[in-house]
């Protein structure tokens, strides 16, 4: 039993699994080390009971320059310069052989540092993190060029030869959110690896300690020294000293627009390549004749997935007219039904939010918008009881700029919305500042492939929702974000192409 019937959970204290805690030191160099200062240290909480279960370095910028200063040592050198990409590759390989030896182990300790449901945590985050590994490992030994053919601006009796080819960025630095934290890790390190980079990785300061174990595996792995360097702290603090870092030639970011553009703004002097994958806010649209059997459940699970956590969340929900009061009804049922509970019994269907901050965020974000007109259909409160939980919450009456209709909310939060004339839904959908994802529930192809084309986002599900594809370009538009991550985009995000042109002398052969 894991709920009430207005979702107040319920939680016993012995469900805690212990799983072995990381040493808490820093990959630094090739060796795991305390912190300059080890006494200046972070909580780290779980969100689903509120305690702190382990605490972290918070590194200052001394530390931040020892990890920067270690992988540009290991990417100048011999050693990582003169690496066979099969080899590179295997290391990846070698880390996710590790990863999944570890996998149950990992699973538990980013449930308890997260909330994340542990069913989730080990079928999909872990299963991510080692398909990503395997994916990247793949990409060390495809990097290609072009050859270029000649210009008509060179001379006709001139022979010229010309090729690009992709040369690795340099030192990245790769900075993550909470939402997905060992996933997130390995979407910055395994790229940078493959591509021929080194990386200096912080994570967010909520959820760092599935990011420091992996840095214990790093070890193990037997990646060159400083070709992989973990630090953990502050945004503010060691994530700003990264930005700022003069030996940093990338930043990989993700995380919420606001630091996205304060990073933007950093870089405008140094001119360092910057990949941002931000907020959304994007809109699941069930069309008329859509499959409701499916249509509901999916634009359910797009919103209260990770409880709402996800960059990509359906968090506005667009329905036409025709079938708005059984689509409502259904996500109502569904809201009002899910159990919210401990992230390591089967039986709960959504955990905590991040944190007692981000719970007041959300807090704060559903009262506005009730004091604005909006109506709570299911939930809109926060239920009794430790941890950081908010119910299932469907807002209905909402107008396009009543604020739960702007703002990213991340949490479990869907505005909804009866679309009465077809020729608004375009307008309705793209209307956000934000540009990252949508998903059309239909079956008609027409109307599906039509609407896809005039979706301003990075992504378009048809008949689905937040399925995150390595083989798939992923980013947003607009205010979400700059520049995509996965698939053969990677290669152009960590990598700069370079023009070699050479002119042949035509005499120098007798044929
Ligand atoms: P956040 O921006 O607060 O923090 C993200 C990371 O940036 C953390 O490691 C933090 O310590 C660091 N940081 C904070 N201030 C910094 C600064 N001044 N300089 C350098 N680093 C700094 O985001 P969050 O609250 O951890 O995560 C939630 C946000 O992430 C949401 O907006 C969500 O949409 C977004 N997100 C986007 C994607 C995507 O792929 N588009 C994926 C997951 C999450």
């Amino acid at each position: 039993m894991t709920t009430t019937a207005d979702n107040s959970p319920i939680r016993p204290a012995e469900d805690r699994p212990v799983p072995p805690m990381p040493s808490g030191l820093l990959l630094l160099d090739g060796r795991l080390v305390e912190a300059l200062d080890p006494d200046r240290r972070i909580d780290s909480i779980d969100p689903a009971t509120g305690r702190t279960i382990a605490t972290i370095p918070a590194c200052g910028k001394e530390d931040v320059d020892r990890a920067v200063q270690a992988a540009h040592r290991c990417f100048e050198s011999r050693e990582w310069q003169r690496m066979r990409p099969l080899d590179r590759g295997r290391l990846l390989e070698r880390l996710a052989l590790l990863v999944e030896a570890h996998r149950e182990e990992l699973a538990a300790l980013e449930s308890l540092d997260s909330g994340k449901l542990l069913a989730v945590t080990r079928a999909i985050d872990l299963q991510f993190t080692i398909d990503g590994l395997r994916y990247f490992a793949g990409w060390a030994s495809k990097i290609t060029g072009e050859y270029v053919a000649h210009s008509p601006l060179v001379p006709e009796d001139a022979i010229y030869r010309a090729y690009t080819e992709r040369r690795p960025v340099g030192v990245v630095a790769g900075i993550t959110p909470w939402n997905f934290p060992i996933g997130q890790a390995i979407q910055k390190i395994a790229p940078a690896i493959a591509f021929g980079c080194t990386v200096v990785l912080k994570p967010s300061e909520e959820t760092s300690l599935t990011t420091l174990r992996l840095g214990e595996l790093i070890l193990e792995a037997g990646f060159p020294a400083g070709a992989v360097n973990i630090v953990t702290g502050y945004g503010a603090e060691a994530g700003a000293a990264l930005v700022e870092h003069p030996l940093v030639r990338k930043i990989a970011f993700t995380g919420s627009t606001a630091t996205g553009q304060r990073i933007l703004a950093a870089t405008t002097t140094t001119m360092k390549r910057v990949t941002l994958e931000l907020g959304g806010k994007s809109p699941a649209i069930v069309l008329a004749d859509a499959d409701l059997d499916r249509a509901i459940p999916g634009a359910a699970a797009a919103i209260f997935s990770n409880t709402g956590q996800i960059c990509t969340a359906g968090s506005r929900l667009l329905v036409e007219a025709p079938v708005y009061e059984d689509v409502m009804a259904g996500i109502c049922d569904i809201a009002q039904s899910l159990r919210l509970g401990s992230p390591f019994d089967a039986a709960t269907q959504m955990g905590p939010l991040i944190s007692l901050r981000q719970r007041e965020r959300v807090a704060g974000i559903v009262d506005r918008g009730l004091s604005e007109g909006a109506t709570a259909l299911a939930g809109g409160q926060a239920p009794g009881g430790d941890g950081w939980f908010y119910q299932p919450t469907v807002l209905g009456g909402v107008s396009r700029q009543m604020t739960p209709m702007r703002e990213e909310i991340f949490g479990p939060v869907v505005c909804a919305m009866r679309v009465d004339d077809p020729s608004d839904l375009v307008a309705l959908a793209n209307d956000t500042p934000f540009g990252l994802a949508a998903s059309i529930w239909t079956r008609n192809l027409d109307r599906a492939h039509l609407l896809a084309d005039r979706i301003d986002a990075g992504t378009v599900w048809l008949n689905t929702h937040n399925v995150l594809d390595l083989t798939m370009p992923f980013g947003g538009n607009k205010l979400s974000g700059l520049g995509r991550e996965f698939g053969s985009e990677a290669m152009h995000a960590f990598t700069e192409p370079k023009a070699v042109c050479m002119r042949l002398d035509p005499g120098a052969a007798s044929f």
